[in-house]
C-alpha cells in the first residue's frame, strides 16, 4: 500500500523507538515526568515563549488555547477553512461556548483588513464580543499554504489595537518554517499561544505542544485536566516527540521536494483539470472523472483523500519513500495514457 492520505500515517523509526524505550519517566499529573518537562522546555525555548505544555492531540491543544483566551458568549475570528471550526467536532462551542466569525480567505489565509472589518464593536452589546483571532500555518484545507511574516505582523497590529488575543494553530508550522526559512522566535514574538504537532510530518506517534505567554499558560494545566488530558508516564511519548524535533525537521524539505515533483507531473496530465499551488507537502488537484481515478488508485494500491467535487489530495511524508514516489509517478503517467 502507498498511503498518501496524510502525514499522520507514519510509524516510529528505529531511532525514535530506542529513544522511547530509554526514556526517563514520572507521573506528569504531579508534573514529575522529566522527559515531558524537557520537551516542554525545549519547545518553549525554540519559540522564545514563557511556557509550554504537552497535549495528546492537536485538537485538545487548540481547544485549550481557545478556552484560555475566551469567555462563554464571545466570538473568535478565523478563516472559513480553519481546522478549529471544521475538524474539532464543534469543540469551540462545546468547550468554550464561543462562536466563530468565518472569513473568506485565500487558501486558508486571512488578512489584517479582513480581520479588522470582522471585529464587532465592543460597545454594541447586541453582538458577541470579539476577543480572539486564530490563524493556521500551514493551512490544512487550504492546501499547505504558508503565511508571510508581514501579513502576520499586520494582523498582530490589529489585535493589539483592539485588545484581541492571537493564537496560531501550528499543526504544520514545521513545514512552513522549513519552506520559508522563517525563525520560530519571530512566531513567539507575534502570537500569544502556538500549538505545534509532533505526530504529523515529524513522525511521532502522538502529541502536540502548546506554548505561550505565562499570563495565559498559568491556567493550561487546569484546562487540560478539565478536557480529560491529565496523563501519567507520558515521557515515553515525549521522548518520541523530542527525537522528532531534534531529527526530523530538516528532512521535511524532502517531503516538499516530492510534492513539487508530483505537482509538476500532475500539471502535464490531461485527466487533471487543475492543480492548486504547492508550497509544502500537500497537493490538492482536480480530476475530470473522480470515480475512474479513485478506482484506478485502488487497483494500484494507492490510498488517497477524496475531498469531494472532483478534488483529490496527496500528502507526502516520512514513510513515503523514493521507491513509492517513482511508482506513483509511473502510475499517474499510466492512468493518463488509458483515461
Ligand atoms: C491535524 C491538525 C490539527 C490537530 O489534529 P489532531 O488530530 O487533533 O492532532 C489541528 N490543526 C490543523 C491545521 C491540523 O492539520
Amino acid at each position: 500500500m502507498i498511503d498518501l492520505r496524510s502525514d499522520t500515517v507514519t510509524k516510529p523509526t528505529k531511532g525514535m523507538l530506542e529513544a522511547m524505550m530509554s526514556a526517563d519517566v514520572g507521573d506528569d499529573v504531579y508534573k514529575e515526568d522529566p522527559t515531558a518537562i524537557k520537551l516542554e522546555n525545549h519547545i518553549a525555548e525554540m519559540f522564545g515563549m514563557d511556557e509550554a505544555l504537552y497535549f495528546p492531540t492537536g485538537s485538545m491543544a487548540n481547544q485549550a488555547a481557545i478556552k484560555l483566551h475566551t469567555q462563554p458568549g464571545e466570538q473568535l475570528i478565523c478563516d472559513k477553512y480553519a481546522h478549529v471550526y471544521h475538524y474539532e467536532g464543534g469543540g469551540v462551542s462545546f468547550n468554550s461556548g464561543v462562536s466563530c466569525k468565518l472569513l473568506d480567505g485565500d487558501r486558508g489565509k486571512i488578512t489584517a483588513s479582513q480581520v479588522e472589518a470582522a471585529i464587532n464593536p465592543p460597545d454594541f452589546y447586541h453582538s458577541p464580543l470579539t476577543t480572539l483571532v486564530t490563524l493556521e500555518n500551514t493551512t490544512n484545507k487550504g492546501g499547505g499554504a504558508c503565511y508571510d511574516l508581514n501579513t502576520i505582523k499586520e494582523i498582530k497590529e490589529v489585535c493589539n489595537k483592539h485588545g484581541l488575543g492571537l493564537h496560531l494553530d501550528g499543526a504544520r508550522l514545521w513545514n512552513a518554517l522549513v519552506a520559508t526559512g522563517q525563525d520560530p522566535k519571530e512566531y513567539g514574538q507575534l502570537f500569544d499561544t502556538i500549538s505545534v504537532c509532533l505526530s504529523k510530518g515529524l513522525g511521532a506517534p502522538m502529541g502536540t505542544v502548546l506554548c505561550g505567554k505565562s499570563s495565559l499558560m498559568k491556567n493550561a494545566m487546569r484546562v487540560r485536566k478539565v478536557l480529560g488530558g491529565g496523563m501519567r508516564q507520558i515521557g515515553y511519548m515525549c521522548a518520541a516527540g523530542l527525537y522528532a524535533v531534534e531529527n526530523h525537521i530538516d528532512r521535511l524539505k524532502e517531503d516538499h521536494h516530492k510534492a513539487q515533483e508530483l505537482k509538476e507531473v500532475l500539471q502535464k496530465m490531461s485527466f487533471v483539470k487543475k492543480v492548486e499551488p504547492v508550497e509544502t507537502n500537500i497537493i490538492i488537484f482536480e480530476v475530470k472523472d473522480q470515480n475512474e481515478f479513485m478506482t484506478f488508485c485502488k487497483a494500484k494500491k494507492m490510498i488517497i483523500s477524496n475531498m469531494g467535487e472532483g478534488k483529490m489530495r496527496f500528502v507526502t511524508h516520512y514513510d513515503y519513500d523514493s521507491l513509492q514516489h517513482r511508482e506513483v509517478i509511473n502510475n499517474l503517467i499510466e492512468f493518463n495514457s488509458i483515461s
